[in-house]
This record gives structure tokens, C-alpha cells and sequence, in this order.
């Protein structure tokens, strides 16, 4: 199924172009049915370079901006979104490490991470500290001689559980509130560590949730990232760029359906032109239209303000809204682009339906929506 050898370029965003084309609009269809997840896939464009795109190079990433690889993103989003929130949730997962990791742990660890031989997930959330996660519950107790961490709890919705070769376990290592929040770089093989059942999800069915159960997990303490305590700064950076993986996946599906709507809607018809003659489908498309352009303008800007180096406030303001209107924006164009499809897209033949499906789901993921306009209004 991998292709062994890869197209002829070394721009990311025509590789991503190439593979998506290939790969990715070949497959999306039979793994989506059978809820299984394309782990060769993911190692192909692993392979390809495409897992550590915002990264240093000299631990084997590709040494990109985040606008470039929020744009492969996109790309990779337009034929298969849960293939791209795979690459987000790995991406993601690089971050603690390559951003507050020791030298040290970066040189043994971050190396077969960026390169994608290693699959990696996030463990933030739990039944009930999903939006509030100062109220995490998951313990992670010190050792007397200070050589490693028990851990005890259960970390809900965790993409790629039962896949991933790592996990950054985000758990309370001290006192109560965000302060007292850290995170611990889990091998998969850790014992007492298991993977529920993968939940059976409305939409972006090939990529596996579920939850992460700690018993008695004992995790080296050299496998702390940042110091005790600093779980919440980095779980807040972590957010910062999943919104934007987020946001630039729903400007990739919004794009995705509104191509169909257009195409269709050119089409001749046996009575009279194309429906899009007819002024009240028009102006529905051209609605839709600036509306993905106006989403894909707010996560570039987003990206291009990260990328700039500014302090982290602004970057989150920006990031919760690139998140907010382009997830808003691919449940209205995908919504409407089976109102200018018509009643074959209702089969579950055509994408149409699916993309409704996952596009509810990113208004959800990473933070509700309501919860970006908790943060946006407190950087007013
Ligand atoms: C497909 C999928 C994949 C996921 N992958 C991961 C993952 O890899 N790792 C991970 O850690 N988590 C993951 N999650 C969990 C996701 O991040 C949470 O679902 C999300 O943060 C919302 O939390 P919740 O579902 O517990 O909702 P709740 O926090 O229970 O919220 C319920 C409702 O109340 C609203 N609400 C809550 N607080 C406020 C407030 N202060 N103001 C206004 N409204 C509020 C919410 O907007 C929502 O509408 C995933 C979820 C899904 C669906």
C-alpha cells in the first residue's frame, strides 16, 4: 500500500499535494468504513517528512515555518481529515520535548519522533476535566528516592490510544489547581499503562479514541518534560498550535465540500443551465466561498504571528480565533454544501455526508468552541 518511492520534490506543500492525491483520496474510503486506523499511511508520509515539518533539523525535522505546515495540513485535510489530525496529534506530541525538553532528553528521544518511526499521542483530558482541566484528577506520585513517578488514573478521548508508541501524560503532581499540573513522556510498553476499547465515533472513524488507563504506572523520573509543575504552560503552547492544526484541517474539509458544491452546480442539466444560474444557489456559493477565504486568511495570519516569535498571549488569541471560525466555518459550508448537492449526497457514497459528520466534531476537539470565546474574550 506505501508507496516506496516518493514524489519528486523536496517543497512539503507539493509533496503533500502528491501524496494526498495518491495515498490518501485512494483509501480515505475503505479505512473510514472499517474504522481502521492507516498506520502504513501515516509511516509513509512519516517517511516522506511530512511528521516533523516545524521542527529543528538538526533532530531530524524539516526546519519549516508553522505556515508551511499548516498549509501541508490543509492540503492533507482536503482529501482525508483524519489522516491530517494524525499528523496534527503526532506534530503536537513532538512539542513538550522539543520545546522544554532537556539537550539531553532531545538527543535520546526527539530523533525517531520528527521522523515518525515513533507514533506519538496526548493524554490532557479525563471524564470530568475536559474544558477545566485545573480540575485533572490523574496523580502522578513522586518516589521516595526520587527515581520515577506512579501514576493512577484514566485519560479520556486520547487519539491514537491502542496506536501510539509514546504518550505525554499530563497529570497532577502537586498541589490542587493548574500549578500543580505536570507531564510525564510514557513508552507505551509501561506497565500498568492500557487502552480501552476505541470509541465508536460519529466521524473520523480510521483515527482511534479512547481511554488511557493508569494503574500503578511506574514512569522514570528522567522522563518528566520541564520541571514539576510546568504541565500547564506546556499543555496551554500545546493547545495554542493543536487550534491552529484544527483550524487549518476545517479550512481543508470546508474547501473539500465547497469544490463538490461548485462542480455540481456547473453542471449542464437536462432542463434549462447549471443551477448555478439560478441567483439563490450563486449567491449560497459565493457566501461560502468567502467564508472559507476568510478562514484560511485567520489561520495563515495565526501561523505568521507564531512564526514571528511574539509572546504566547497574543498567539493564543489569534489561534482560539483561526479555531473558532474555521471550525464554524466547515460545519456551515459543509451543512450547505449537501443543501447545493442534493439527494445523492445523502448516500453514504458520497463524502458529503461524512464531512458533515467530522466537521461537528472539530468544533468540539481541542477546546469546544464555546470555550474559544472564553479565551478570546479574556484577551479583549
Ligand atoms: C474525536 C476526539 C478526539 C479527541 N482527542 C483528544 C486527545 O487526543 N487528547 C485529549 O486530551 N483530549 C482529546 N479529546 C477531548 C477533547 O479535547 C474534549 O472533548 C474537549 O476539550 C471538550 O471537553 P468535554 O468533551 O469534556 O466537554 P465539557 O468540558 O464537559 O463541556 C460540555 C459543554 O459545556 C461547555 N462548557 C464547559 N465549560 C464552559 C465554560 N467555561 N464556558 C462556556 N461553556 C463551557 C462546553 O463548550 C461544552 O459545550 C478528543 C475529543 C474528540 C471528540
Amino acid at each position: 500500500m506505501a508507496p516506496q518511492r516518493f514524489p519528486e520534490t523536496n517543497n512539503p506543500t507539493e509533496l503533500a499535494r502528491q501524496l494526498a492525491d495518491t495515498e490518501l483520496a485512494t483509501h480515505v474510503d475503505e479505512f473510514e468504513e472499517r474504522s481502521q486506523f492507516p498506520r502504513e499511511i501515516v509511516r509513509t508520509l512519516g517517511r516522506a517528512g511530512l511528521l516533523g515539518l516545524p521542527y529543528p533539523a538538526e533532530y531530524g525535522g524539516g526546519g519549516h515555518d508553522y505556515e508551511t505546515y499548516l498549509t501541508v495540513l490543509e492540503i492533507l485535510a482536503t482529501r482525508w481529515l483524519a489522516v491530517a489530525q494524525s499528523v496534527n496529534i503526532h506534530v503536537l506530541s513532538c512539542y513538550p520535548l522539543a520545546a522544554h525538553g532537556t539537550d539531553e532528553q532531545r538527543d535520546r528521544w526527539l530523533g525517531s519522533m520528527l521522523g515518525g518511526e515513533q507514533l506519538g499521542a496526548n493524554c490532557i483530558s479525563e471524564a470530568e476535566a475536559g474544558s477545566d482541566i485545573s480540575a485533572m484528577a490523574c496523580r502522578g506520585r513522586a518516589h521516595p528516592d526520587g527515581s520515577a513517578y506512579t501514576l493512577d488514573g484514566a485519560k479520556a478521548w486520547t487519539s491514537h490510544a491502542g496506536q501510539a508508541d509514546y504518550y505525554n501524560i499530563f497529570c497532577r503532581t502537586g498541589r490542587a489547581g493548574v500549578r500543580g499540573l505536570s507531564v510525564l513522556l510514557a513508552p507505551a510498553t509501561t506497565r500498568g499503562l492500557t487502552t480501552g476499547r476505541p470509541e465508536r465515533k460519529m466521524g473520523v472513524r480510521s483515527s482511534p479514541t479512547a481511554t488511557v488507563t493508569l494503574d500503578g504506572a511506574e514512569v522514570a523520573a528522567d522522563r518528566m518534560i520541564g520541571r514539576p509543575g510546568k504541565g500547564f504552560l506546556i499543555a496551554t503552547g500545546l493547545f495554542d498550535r493543536g487550534r491552529l492544526g484544527v483550524a487549518a484541517c476545517a479550512v481543508g474539509l470546508a474547501t473539500a465540500a465547497l469544490d463538490q458544491a461548485v462542480s455540481y452546480a456547473r453542471k449542464p442539466r437536462s432542463s434549462g443551465g447549471p443551477a448555478i444560474d439560478s441567483q439563490g444557489l450563486a449567491f449560497l456559493l459565493a457566501d461560502l466561498s468567502t467564508q472559507v477565504a476568510a478562514a484560511r486568511a485567520l489561520v495563515r495570519e495565526a501561523a505568521r504571528t507564531l512564526d514571528s516569535g511574539v509572546r504566547d498571549s497574543v498567539v493564543t488569541a489569534e489561534a482560539a480565533r483561526a479555531k473558532l471560525f474555521a471550525t464554524d466555518t466547515a460545519m456551515r459550508v459543509t451543512t450547505d454544501a449537501m443543501q447545493a448537492l442534493g439527494a445523492h449526497s445523502a448516500g453514504q457514497d458520497h463524502p458529503a455526508e461524512r464531512w458533515m459528520r467530522e466537521a461537528k466534531l472539530l468544533q468540539i476537539i481541542e477546546g469546544t468552541n464555546q470555550i474559544q470565546r472564553v479565551v478570546i474574550a479574556r484577551s479583549l
